[in-house]
């Protein structure tokens, strides 16, 4: 959880930019499992797109519990990075923005 530095609130993380994933391991993760064939076999690979690259998958509004099943004979899982990629300036909660 992250703090606002002016009132102290806890603010939510900022949604994942698609830009950076992780794997998650072998078992189904919790949560909202994207389906997008471009993106299975593109992450069997890489887990580090340039924002050109996201954009061609025509995916959006990513949210932080969604995962996908990697392309491949083994069972494997990918979560998208929260935030990573996009550019936090001044991380405040919506009241003293
Ligand atoms: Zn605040």
């Amino acid at each position: 959880m992250l703090f606002c530095p002016v009132c102290g609130k806890g603010i939510p993380p900022p949604a994942p930019s698609g830009l950076v994933w992780k794997h998650a391991g072998a078992k189904r993760p919790q949560g909202r499992e994207l389906h997008n064939p471009e993106l299975a076999a593109a992450l069997a690979s890489t887990t580090a797109f340039s924002q050109a690259e996201w954009d061609a998958f025509g995916i959006k509004q990513l949210r932080t519990d969604d995962f996908v099943r990697v392309s491949g004979d083994a069972p494997a899982y990918c979560r998208p990075v929260a935030g990573a990629g996009r550019q936090v300036n001044r991380l405040v909660c919506q009241t003293c923005r």
